[in-house]
């Protein structure tokens, strides 16, 4: 059986790259075993998900519409 070690690094490859048969068989049956590795895994997936989300938004996103449109009136009035 792999170890916890083994299975945390496995995870977090699996998300670049499909792992090969056997690896994947062993993480599976590893995290049958392990709630530590199936909470880490799901985990990692989450902030995978959120990472995903937060680089998809607009750029202008996290400002509140306040913000944004003191930044729009202080360009309009730049430079006069
Ligand atoms: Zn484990």
């Amino acid at each position: 059986m792999l170890t916890c070690k083994e299975v945390s690094t496995l995870v977090s490859e699996s998300l670049d790259h499909s792992l090969p048969l056997r690896q994947r068989m062993g993480v599976r049956f590893h995290l049958m075993m392990c709630s530590m590795c199936r909470t880490y895994k799901k985990q990692t997936l989450q902030l995978r998900d959120a990472m995903r989300t937060y680089a998809r938004r607009e750029p202008t996103e996290h400002l509140s519409k306040e913000a944004r449109q003191r930044i729009k009136n202080a360009l309009k009035t730049d430079g006069k």
